[in-house]
Formats: C-alpha cells, sequence, structure tokens
C-alpha cells in the first residue's frame, strides 16, 4: 500500500474549506478505485486563521480519521505552512497544495499516473494564462521570472505553482533545506529531480479573498531574488567601479583643462554634484549590503519556521477524554 499525503496550508478560509473537503475526498475516492494500491491522508495547516477554519477542521477531524490538522500559534505564512506539512506527512507521496480550489483536485489522477512509475520525482501544475489577474500585476509577475532567471543559477519557471505531487526522495531532500527565509518556488527548483509539468488555464477563486495584496507579493519576490541570487551583491561592487572610473576621467578633465587651457575650476557645484553622487551609491551599497545581513543575522538566529499550538490528534485525544469523563460523572450521578 501506498499512503499519499495532501497537504493543505489554510487561512482564513472558511468560505472554500468545506467546498475543498467535498471536492478532494472525491477525486480521491474515485483514484482509490482506479488505483488500489493508493491511502490518502489529509493534514490542513491552520495559519492562524482569524475565522472559523480551526472549527471546520476540528468537526472534520472528528468526522473523519484521515484527516489530520496542525493549527499554527499565529499567522507564520503560507511557507512556514508548506514546511510543517511537509515535515509532517508520513506518506510515501506527497501533495501541496491550496485550499482555494485554484489548483484543481481533479489533476491529481494525472499527476500520480507520472510519479507512479518513478520516471518522474515529481509533478507540477505550470500556469499558461493569468486570467482573471489584474495586468499590472501579471507585468510585474513576468518581469520578476525573466530578472529572477538572469541573475540566479536556479531556474524558476514562469507561471509554476505550489501545487506538486513529490515523491518521498524529494520531500526529504526539501525538508533538509531547513532556512529560516524560505522561497519555495526556488528550493524545489533547487532539489532538482525530475520534475513533469502539466499546463492549464488560470482557475479564480470560487470564495473568499486572496492573502496576497500586490506589496506582499513584491516583497515576497525581494525575498526570493535574494534567498537564491547574490547578484545585487554584485551590483554594488559594479557601481562601485563606474563610479571610481567617473570620477577618475572628471579629474583628468579637469587636470587638461586647468593647465593646458588655463581655465579656472567652478569648486562649489562640481564638489556638490561629486558628494551627492557618491554618498547616493554608497548608501545603495550599503542598503543592499544591510538587506543580505539582516538574512543572515534571522538565519543565525536559528528560530524556529513555525509553532504548533494544536494538532489533531491531540484534539482527538482531549474529546476522548472529555467524553470518558463526562460518562464517568454520568455513572457516578445514577450512583
Ligand atoms: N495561505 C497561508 N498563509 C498565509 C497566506 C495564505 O497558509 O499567510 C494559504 C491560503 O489559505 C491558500 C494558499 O496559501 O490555501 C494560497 O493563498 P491565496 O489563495 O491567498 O494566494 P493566491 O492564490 O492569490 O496566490
Ligand atoms: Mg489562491
Amino acid at each position: 500500500m501506498k499512503l499519499v499525503s495532501v497537504v493543505v496550508p489554510c487561512y482564513n478560509e472558511q468560505e472554500v474549506l468545506p467546498m475543498f473537503y467535498e471536492e478532494i475526498t472525491k477525486v480521491t475516492g474515485q483514484m482509490m478505485r482506479d488505483f488500489p494500491e493508493l491511502t490518502f491522508e489529509y493534514l490542513f495547516i491552520n495559519d492562524g486563521s482569524k475565522d472559523t477554519t480551526l472549527e471546520i477542521l476540528r468537526s472534520l477531524a472528528l468526522k473523519d480519521e484521515r484527516v489530520r490538522y496542525i493549527s499554527f500559534s499565529r499567522n507564520f505564512g503560507k511557507e512556514s505552512g508548506m514546511y510543517a506539512g511537509l515535515e509532517n506527512a508520513k506518506g510515501d507521496y506527497v501533495v501541496v497544495m491550496d485550499a482555494d480550489l485554484q489548483h484543481p483536485p481533479a489533476f491529481l489522477p494525472e499527476m500520480y499516473s507520472y510519479v507512479r512509475n518513478g520516471e518522474y520525482d515529481c509533478a507540477t501544475t505550470r500556469r499558461v494564462s493569468r486570467k482573471g489577474e489584474s495586468k499590472v500585476r501579471s507585468w510585474f509577475a513576468r518581469k520578476f521570472y525573466k530578472i529572477m532567471n538572469k541573475i540566479s543559477q536556479t531556474e524558476i519557471v514562469d507561471g509554476a505553482q505550489d501545487f506538486r505531487f513529490m515523491s518521498r526522495q524529494m520531500v526529504d531532500a526539501i525538508l533538509d533545506m531547513s532556512e529560516y527565509n524560505r522561497f519555495s518556488k526556488g528550493i524545489f527548483s533547487w532539489v532538482g529531480f525530475n520534475t513533469k509539468y502539466i499546463e492549464y488555464e488560470n482557475v479564480e477563486r470560487p470564495a473568499g479573498t486572496s492573502s496576497w495584496s500586490f506589496w506582499g507579493l513584491f516583497k515576497y519576490s525581494l525575498e526570493g531574488i535574494m534567498a537564491f541570487s547574490t547578484a545585487p551583491l554584485a551590483i554594488s561592487s559594479l557601481l562601485g567601479i563606474i563610479s571610481c572610473i567617473t570620477a577618475f576621467i572628471l579629474m583628468i578633465i579637469t587636470v587638461i583643462k586647468t593647465i593646458a587651457f588655463g581655465e579656472d575650476v567652478a569648486g562649489y557645484p562640481t564638489t556638490i554634484c561629486v558628494i551627492f553622487l557618491l554618498s547616493g551609491l554608497q548608501l545603495f551599497c550599503t542598503g543592499i549590503l544591510g538587506q543580505y545581513l539582516s538574512k543572515t543575522y534571522l538565519e543565525t538566529k536559528n528560530r524556529p519556521i513555525y509553532i504548533s499550538k494544536e494538532t489533531a490528534e491531540s484534539y482527538r485525544e482531549k474529546q476522548k477524554e472529555r467524553s470518558s469523563e463526562s460518562s464517568g460523572e454520568n455513572a457516578s450521578s445514577e450512583k
């Protein structure tokens, strides 16, 4: 028998969660009929939701043995959610997918067919269109992938997603990368292994709202660049070299003008210009340095990637205790 763990990070997903559960159980039910070797577990990560997501997960866990969940002590972000899911998944295969049905469960049988015979270690989807997304957003997204692939050795496929069907081997490789500043698109690619891309058109959310603001995505993309490329550090040295050369040329011109043509040097404006230019460059470069230093600082602290507050197991245990306590009380009150 092969166990497939379906890992689902959830943040304020009360509207779609019941829909998602219905959909995923339908698909996995069909898969168990088509591939008798498969069994499933669902591992939901409640990433500090402020709505009733946790209550929904609790009731699902009582109703369905295969449902497990981990509830964080606060919102740690989707990256931490995925890490927690991968770390706690028990499966021979692990699927990572969003709760909002933008990663259609209907793809699972096809994904499994690629991973099943070991030809591929990972099957994933790739959006070929960004239908339903604003023009500005998709323009920035495309530019991000272009820049990223230019300055980083790790290839990040445009439109690649966090919807993945992975073998245990690949999951273990990802777990070995326990860095604090996580950028999964880069990590998936960095670990290598054979990956099959299935192309599809973007699907819109049936309910709820995306929790990514434009600014949030922008910061996330900088995170990605810094996690997988040191090119910005090289840019600062390049800028330094360019400004040195400029200063040198200016110097020669001034000397020639003074010696050969006897011209007076206009001191004040040139000095101000040079001061502004150079101090600006210096600040810019120190800024880049500081960014990398701050990331290194966070890594050396070795903080946990997530903190779990409640799990399906602990909840079931508590419910069992409670019910045995109340039955004990009933028995004693009857006496
Ligand atoms: N998510 C999460 N923690 C967060 C933000 C999002 O676990 O802090 C989950 C969310 O519940 C969903 C997935 O990550 O399952 C993708 O989020 P969303 O749909 O908001 O992003 P988008 O599809 O717009 O990229
Ligand atoms: Mg979404």
